[in-house]
C-alpha cells in the first residue's frame, strides 16, 4: 500500500477503499446483584467471594430473573431511540470454558429485548452521522481465567459470573477508526447519562468487539474480520487502523480476507490469527427450560420512558435553542454528564455564553492540563460561578479573571477572597484613570507627537496605562478617557 493511501485512512479519508466497521459493545449493567442471582456485583472483591450457588453452577440451581436489569436494558433501548420488545426469550449459547462453571452462557439470540434503534454521532469538525442499532440484548457475563499468578497452574475468579450484560449490537455504519470512537463515546454518555453502566472501560464495564471489512466504495461488504474485547477509546482506534491496512495489502497483492477471530494486542498495536470460520463455534443455542419468556406490558414501558432524563442530543438542542450557545459548545458541554451538569450549575442565573467560554475554555484546559477528573475538579461549580459574576458586574476585567482563576484551581479559594487579598479590584475611579492617563502623556511627547500620525498608537498608549494600573483600569474607561485627552 502507497504512503498516501496510508496516510488517508489514518484520516479517514479512504480514497479507493472504504472501511466499514460494525460494533458489539458490551455494557455492564448498573445493578447491585447479578442478573439471575443476588450475588453482589461491587468491583475489586476478593476472588470468588462474590458468587451465589447459582453463579458456581451447582446442580439443580435455578435462575431467576432480576427486574432492576429487566428496566435497566428497557431504559437503555429507550436511550438509543429503539424498539422495545414486550416479549423475548432468554437461550442457551453452549461452549466449554473453565470460567463458565454452566457450560452455557444464558443470553438471548431470536429475540432479544430490544430491536432496531439509532444513535446519532456527533464529530470534532462539526459534521454528525448516524449509527442504526440492530438490537440489544441481556446476557450473563463470565468468570476470569487467571494465568499469571501460578507458574503451571491457572486460577478462575467466578466474581464476573452471572453479571448482567446489555450488548449492544450496531449496523455496519461506521466507516473510520475516528468515527467508531466516537461512536463508542456517544453510547457511552447515553448509559451514563440514563445511569444503566457506569461506562468505566478500564474497569471492563465496557468492552467492543469490533467487526472491520474493506471494500472499494459502491461494491458489496467485503469479507470481516473481529476483534473481541477492546477495553479502551485508543485500542479501538489503533485495532481498526492497523486491521484495515491489513486487509487492504492482501487485497491489493491479489490475496483474499479469511474470516476469522483475531486478537489485538496493545502492546505493539497488531492483529494476529485466533480462530477462523472453519473452527467457529456453533453454540447450538435453545431457549433456556429454565426461565419463561420475559413479558411486560406497554404501560410499564411507557411509565420508564416518562421517567428518563434529558439525554444529550435533546439538552444540546437546548443548549443552542434557549442559552444561544454555539453547536460546537453545545457538544463539547454535553458529551458527558457530568460537563454538562457543571456548565449548567455555573450558567444558573448568570449570562450562559459568558458561562459557556469559561467553562470549555479555562476550566476544561486546567483540567485536561493538570489531567485531572471533573469529579477532583478543586472548583466547584458555585465559585466559577461567582467569578462569572465578578466578571460580569465589573469588579474585575476578563484578563484579570484568568488570573484569578489559577490562583483558585491552584488553592480552591473563593474569587472574591482571592480579588480583595491581592486587590486585584479593577479601578473603576475615573479621577485614578485619568491621573495615569496624564502621567503618560506628560512623560511622552514624542509618542504624543507620532501618534497624531499614526493613530494605531493609540494601543501603546492603553498598554502604559494598564502597566501603571497593573491591570486593573477598567478597559472601557481607559478608552474614553485617552481618547478624549489625545484626540482633545
Ligand atoms: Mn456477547
Amino acid at each position: 500500500m502507497s504512503e498516501a493511501t496510508k496516510s488517508n485512512l489514518l484520516q479517514g479519508v479512504t480514497g479507493d477503499w472504504e472501511v466499514v466497521v460494525g460494533m458489539e459493545i458490551h455494557a455492564q449493567v448498573q445493578s447491585k446483584a447479578k442478573l439471575f442471582s443476588g450475588a453482589s456485583t461491587e468491583f475489586g472483591a476478593e476472588p470468588n467471594a462474590n458468587v451465589s450457588l447459582v453463579d458456581a453452577a451447582m446442580p439443580g440451581m435455578l435462575p431467576v430473573i432480576n427486574a432492576y436489569c429487566v428496566e435497566q436494558a428497557v431504559r437503555t433501548g429507550l436511550g438509543l431511540k429503539a424498539q422495545i420488545n414486550l416479549r423475548s426469550i432468554f437461550d442457551r449459547k453452549n461452549y466449554f470454558y473453565p470460567d463458565l462453571p454452566q457450560g452455557y452462557q444464558i443470553s438471548q439470540f431470536k429475540d432479544p429485548i430490544v430491536g432496531e434503534g439509532e444513535v446519532i454521532v456527533d464529530m470534532p469538525d462539526g459534521t454528525s452521522f448516524t449509527v442504526g442499532i440492530e438490537r440489544l440484548h441481556l446476557e450473563q457475563d463470565a468468570g476470569k481465567s487467571i494465568h499469571d499468578l501460578h507458574p503451571s497452574k491457572s486460577y478462575v475468579d467466578l466474581n464476573r459470573s452471572g453479571i448482567a450484560l446489555m450488548e449492544i449490537v450496531s449496523k455496519p455504519d461506521i466507516r473510520s477508526s475516528e468515527q467508531a470512537a466516537a461512536y463508542l463515546r456517544k453510547v457511552r454518555a447515553i448509559v451514563r447519562y440514563l445511569g444503566t453502566c457506569d461506562g468505566n472501560m478500564e474497569q471492563g464495564s465496557m468492552r467492543a468487539d469490533v467487526n472491520v471489512s474493506v471494500r472499494r466504495p459502491g461494491d458489496p461488504l467485503g469479507t470481516r474480520c473481529e476483534m473481541k474485547n477492546i477495553n479502551s477509546m485508543r485500542f479501538v482506534q489503533q485495532a481498526i487502523d492497523y486491521e484495515a491496512m491489513r486487509q487492504i495489502e492482501i487485497i491489493e497483492a491479489g490475496g483474499t480476507i479469511n474470516q476469522e477471530t483475531r486478537l489485538f494486542d496493545s502492546r505493539n498495536g497488531e492483529t494476529r490469527t485466533m480462530r477462523s470460520k472453519e473452527e467457529a463455534h456453533d453454540y447450538r443455542y435453545f431457549p433456556d427450560p429454565d426461565l419463561l419468556p420475559l413479558e411486560f406490558d406497554q404501560a410499564w414501558v411507557d411509565e420508564i420512558a416518562s421517567g428518563l432524563p434529558e439525554l444529550p442530543d435533546d439538552k444540546k438542542a437546548r443548549f443552542i435553542a434557549d442559552m444561544g450557545l454555539s453547536p460546537y459548545d453545545a457538544s463539547v458541554l454535553v458529551s458527558d454528564k457530568s460537563r454538562a451538569e457543571f456548565f449548567e450549575a455555573v450558567a444558573e442565573g448568570r449570562d450562559a455564553k459568558l458561562a459557556a467560554n469559561w467553562v470549555t475554555g479555562e476550566f476544561f484546559g486546567a483540567l485536561n492540563k493538570n489531567g485531572t477528573a471533573i469529579e477532583d475538579s478543586p472548583i466547584s461549580a458555585a465559585q466559577l460561578g461567582a467569578l462569572v459574576d465578578l466578571i460580569s458586574d465589573d469588579t474585575i476585567s476578563g484578563k484579570i479573571a484568568k488570573q484569578v482563576f489559577e490562583i483558585m484551581f491552584e488553592t480552591g479559594e473563593e474569587p472574591a477572597k482571592i480579588v480583595e487579598d491581592k486587590g486585584l479590584k479593577q479601578v473603576t475611579d475615573t479621577g485614578a484613570i485619568e491621573a495615569a492617563v496624564d502621567e503618560i502623556i506628560a512623560a511622552n511627547p514624542d509618542k504624543v507627537a507620532e501618534y497624531k500620525e499614526k493613530p494605531k498608537m493609540f494601543g501603546w498608549f492603553v498598554g502604559q496605562v494598564m502597566k501603571v494600573t497593573q491591570g486593573k483600569a477598567n478597559p472601557k474607561a481607559v478608552n474614553d478617557i485617552l481618547k478624549a485627552k489625545l484626540d482633545g
